[in-house]
């Protein structure tokens, strides 16, 4: 029922010459895959020739943030509209990078949020905790507070394009995966959430990634979990062969 969604977030990563060398290894390779969404999110400046070079094939890109005004005297911020029209079709929002070293808040998230569904970007928004969170046992108050603040004012109408991906901050480019039980568990009650403020229907539909240090050699057992629909992948993104073999996850 849910498609999976797997998206490779490459940060701050690449450059112009390697993205093509990237394209030119990896699309061919995967232009058989059908029954997977496959996403690729570079920084903001390879957007437009990663979109050209995927033409045609299954690739979709995105942006991994965007500013939440149209345009204006906003000096080096990128608006929603402007991705749009050079190619992106997604948006990441809400990264624990973007918390953690840019002062992201739910309250840009959600403004970030109403602007990337204004101008037809899918939004990916990220929530997850802390070690120190986890530790004392607050998972779940983190993770819930942060989709309603995030989610604030979404109409049901509006959350149906919507994902969210569960990315504890400690997993994160640490090499050290949420077990395959641990993300389930937090997955569930994602949807759980997403339940009380929407509803079952939109709940069943939505999909939720996991990410944090997935590779090829834990995809299978995460992807064989029920409320897991996708990942959000970093480093392992970064070239063709292992983000290749995630794609073709066996779960
Ligand atoms: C990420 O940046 O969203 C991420 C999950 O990174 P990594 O896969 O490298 O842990």
């Amino acid at each position: 029922m849910r498609k999976p969604l797997i998206a490779g977030n490459w940060k701050m990563f690449k450059s112009l010459d390697e993205v093509g060398t990237f394209a030119d290894d990896f699309i061919p390779g995967v232009s058989d895959i059908k029954d997977t969404d496959i996403l690729i999110c570079p920084p903001y400046v390879y957007i437009q020739a990663l979109a050209q070079a995927c033409e045609g094939s299954p690739v979709m890109v995105g942006a991994q943030n965007v500013f939440w005004e149209d345009q204006g005297a906003y000096t080096a911020e990128i608006s929603a509209p402007m991705l749009k029209s050079i190619g992106a079709d997604y948006a990441i929002l809400g990264h624990s990078e973007r918390r953690q070293f840019f002062s992201e808040t739910d309250e840009t998230v959600n403004k970030r949020l109403f602007a990337s569904l204004k101008a037809d970007l899918v939004p990916i928004v990220c929530v997850g905790e802390t070690l120190g969170q986890r530790e004392s046992g607050k998972t779940f108050e983190v993770i819930g507070s942060q989709i309603r603040q995030g989610l604030k004012g979404l109409s049901t109408e509006m959350s149906a394009t919507l994902v969210i991906a569960y990315e504890p901050v400690w997993a994160i480019g640490t090499g050290k995966t949420a077990t395959p039980e641990i993300a389930q568990e937090v997955h569930a009650y994602i949807r759980k959430v997403i339940t009380d403020l929407f509803g079952s229907q939109i709940a069943q539909g939505m999909r939720i990634l996991y990410g944090g240090s997935v590779k090829g050699e834990n995809i299978d057992a995460l992807m064989a979990k029920d409320d897991i629909d996708g990942a959000l992948v970093g480093g392992a993104s970064l070239e063709a062969a292992s983000f290749e073999r995630i794609l073709r996850f066996k779960g």
